[in-house]
């Protein structure tokens, strides 16, 4: 395929924010491509040259890109930056100054392989005089490239591409373009993507095998699962009744999510929520996991939380969450906060998929084949089948520090079901209790200017929910308390690469911020309650016509949400079953808050 062709067809996916015409458009682009051109399209039009998970980056800084926009236009880089000003995108900037630039009309065109091929070398430069590397790759890239053509490199390599398409529409794609786009293949589809998060490799299975050919995509070490999901219930009562009188019942720990790949040989991989690695951030796991799991090559999950290094007791989460950042600050914390894994469920055993054996089976192979240690722990768990003994467990459970409990059915068809969340697995947490709302993962859309003593940093921020069904995000609420002052300094740096000059397309508010963000960064939010509200749009129409819904007080609970992306946060569905429940709780009746 011709990169000029993939570049008009990316003009014409900027143009919609429709999810429908979206997916019409890409099913037009991929329909005719085969492998490995259609993995490289896919890949590219997620911002991406690997799956997520393999955390491939190009590393090219602005300063960079605008060298190498530079050098391929013969414009002086102060001209660049000058005009970039203007224009806010270095990619429309490089399109108009590649507009000026004679070409040879017997130039090659530009072919998706190659630049696929000389992106990957850009992120594969490394060490001394690699940023030469990269400027000098990708200007040539750009002498060869049109105006168009230009726009979209730049982008690309700035991590800017506005295209937008998210792994849900091309999940669509592939099934209207390979297949009969029938709701069933759609989601024998969406179930080879869960096991495997490789679009690319889906889609070439697809392709080649037909549908029957998914079948043979499954879990192997290296590869991160997409983790399953739990639903939420008001109380315990409620939990029971939904798995009918009996459940495993486990401490809900308050750490981060892990999924633990131990092969036969070689290192320990470890995987976040959102499938990026952190082995690195975790010496003392990937150390002890040989040797704690008899069965490799395996595929655990647990929760990783922060204990004291003294009595062994559980601490609280945002511990955990210092230990990032520099090296030497990391062997520091690691002494200071050593961390546990108690693991939760198993998805391979000495190399056989155990993911849909049902829940109790896989706890007693996780049993089995875990010899505990300081760090790897078995998460604990009873069998209730009454409320008096689940009331019990649960506050045991807070006693020692868990934020509450799963429940997990016990039922023949209780399988591990990656990237889903249901009602196979239900939280109850703590805050349920005293009748407050649940915390919610919102992601910023936007940044309001601080004053007085905030001036120089934001003083608020917009958060939205996400609307999985219409893939949109909808605001309902605008923080500014919960911040301490490392925070405050800290937000602008980190929300810095998602700044926007407009609204972004698949943002939904009514209010102007004074930036607006990508949605990028989630951040944890409580508040007093869910009421109705004209403003902000997320779930609008579902109780009332015109009114959305909106977190009265928010609080910023100072916990940044780097384990989850924007698609990850809450959603509508949630914000909707929440405000539902605590309007059961308040009376069943009358629906609270104004109108
Ligand atoms: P929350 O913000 O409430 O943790 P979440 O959106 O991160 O929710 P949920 O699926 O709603 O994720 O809640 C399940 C999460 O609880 C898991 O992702 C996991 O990180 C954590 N957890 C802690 N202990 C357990 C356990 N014993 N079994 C399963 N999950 C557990």
């Amino acid at each position: 395929m011709r990169f000029g062709d993939l570049s008009a067809a990316y003009e014409r996916l900027e143009a919609t924010s429709k999810r429908l015409e979206m997916r019409a458009a890409l099913v037009e682009l991929i329909r005719p491509l085969r492998p490995p051109d259609l993995s490289r399209v896919l890949y590219l039009s997620q911002g991406l040259l690997r799956p997520e998970y393999e955390g491939v980056e190009l590393g090219v800084a602005d300063s960079l890109a605008r060298r190498a926009v530079a050098m391929a236009t013969g414009v002086p880089e102060s001209t660049v930056a000058q005009r970039v000003k203007r224009s806010g995108d270095l990619g429309s900037t490089a399109a108009e100054l590649l507009e000026g630039v004679r070409r040879l009309d017997s130039r090659e065109p530009l072919t998706v392989a190659g630049v696929y091929g000389e992106l990957t070398a850009i992120a594969e430069a490394k060490g001394p005089g690699s940023q030469e590397t990269k400027v000098d790759i990708l200007s040539r890239l750009l002498v060869k490239a049109t105006p168009v053509e230009g726009k979209f490199l730049v982008r690309f390599v700035l991590g800017t591409l506005r295209v937008g398409v998210r792994e849900m529409t091309i999940l669509d794609a592939l099934a209207g373009a390979f297949a009969d786009g029938a709701k069933e293949t759609r989601a024998r589809i969406e179930a080879a993507f869960n096991l495997s998060s490789d679009l690319g490799l889906v889609a070439s299975a697809l392709v080649d095998q037909g549908v029957a050919g998914l079948e043979g995509i499954t879990i192997e070490v290296g590869r991160p699962v997409r983790p399953m999901l739990a639903e939420r219930e008001p109380s315990l009562e409620a939990v029971l009744e939904r798995m009918e009188g009996s459940a495993a019942l486990e401490y809900k720990y308050d750490g981060l999510r892990i999924q633990a790949h131990v092969p036969k040989h070689g290192p320990v991989r470890l995987f976040s929520r959102r499938l990026e690695e952190v082995s690195a951030q975790f010496p003392e796991l990937t150390a002890e996991l040989p040797g704690a799991v008899r069965s490799a090559p395996a595929i655990l999950e647990g929760e990783c939380v922060p204990i004291d290094r003294d009595t062994g007791e559980i601490l609280p989460f945002q511990e955990v969450s210092r230990r990032r950042g520099r090296k030497h600050d990391l062997d520091r914390l690691r002494e200071e906060v050593p961390v546990c894994l108690f693991t939760f469920d198993v998805l391979l055993e000495e190399g056989r998929p155990v993911y849909s054996r049902p829940f109790p089976e896989r706890r007693e192979i996780l049993a089995r084949m875990l010899s505990p240690s300081e760090r790897i722990r078995l998460a604990t768990q009873e069998v209730v089948h009454d409320l008096p003994s689940a009331t019990r467990f649960f506050e045991t459970a807070v006693a020692a520090g868990a934020e509450g409990v799963v429940a997990k059915s016990l039922k023949e068809g209780s399988a591990y079901r990656a990237g889903a969340r249901g009602y196979w697995w239900i939280k109850y947490k703590r805050e349920y209790t005293a009748g407050l709302v649940d915390s919610i993962d919102g992601v910023v859309v936007g940044a309001f200017h601080g004053r007085g003593r905030r001036a120089g940093h934001y003083g608020a921020y917009l958060l939205a929910v996400y609307n999985d069904r219409a893939d949109r995000f909808e605001s309902f609420c605008k923080v500014g308390t919960g911040f301490d002052d490392a925070q405050l300094a800290e937000m602008p740096k980190r929300l810095a690469r998602f700044e926007t000059e407009s609204r972004p397309e698949s943002v939904e508010t009514e209010l102007t911020p004074d930036v607006w963000m990508r949605p990028g960064l989630v951040l944890e939010v409580r508040g007093a309650e869910l009421t109705l509200s004209p403003i902000h749009p997320a779930a609008r129409g579902s109780i009332r016509p015109e009114a959305g819904l909106a977190l009265r007080f928010p609080r910023f609970t100072g916990r940044v949400r780097d384990d989850k992306g924007p698609t990850e946060a809450t959603t509508t569905g949630e914000l909707l079953e929440m405000y539902r429940s605590q309007v059961r709780r308040a009376s069943p009746e009358e629906p609270s808050g104004p109108a």
